[in-house]
């Protein structure tokens, strides 16, 4: 089984590193599809198939916040795991996305070991 993946971040160097770090972690890897903010990532959404989504928090367009509370709302894209990449992590802010149903946040700059670890985790429960 491989796993396709939606990277949704307005910065492309975060593109170039969350794709590096999952081919050096042998995820077995589908389709990668890529959006620079919440609004693409709802497009791609519609279009493709995703297994595990990261998302930026901190867009112009749309933000992270809102495409995820989007997703919720949606039955379809409601139950895709969704890994929240960002500097940003106010208390209030990972509370009210933990209710949403994020499934971890990861701060940027993060470690490769702790980025492979966690996605392992993550599709291991949804694909158990
Ligand atoms: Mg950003």
């Amino acid at each position: 089984m491989s796993f396709n993946i939606l990277i949704v971040d307005d910065s492309k160097v975060v593109h170039a590193i969350i794709e590096k770090t999952l081919r050096m972690a042998e995820i077995p890897l589908g389709e990668i599809h890529h959006a620079s903010n919440g609004q693409e990532g709802l497009e791609m959404l519609e279009a493709h198939w995703v297994d595990l989504i990261f998302a930026d928090i901190n867009m112009p367009v749309m933000t992270g916040d809102e495409m995820i509370e989007r997703m919720a709302a949606n039955n379809v894209t409601k139950s895709i795991p969704t890994i929240v990449v960002s500097t940003e992590g106010s208390a209030t802010r990972v509370e009210r996305l933990n209710k949403l149903g994020v499934a971890a946040f990861l701060r940027k700059p993060f470690k490769p070991e702790e980025f492979a670890s966690l996605v392992r985790d993550i599709l291991g429960k949804t694909h158990a």
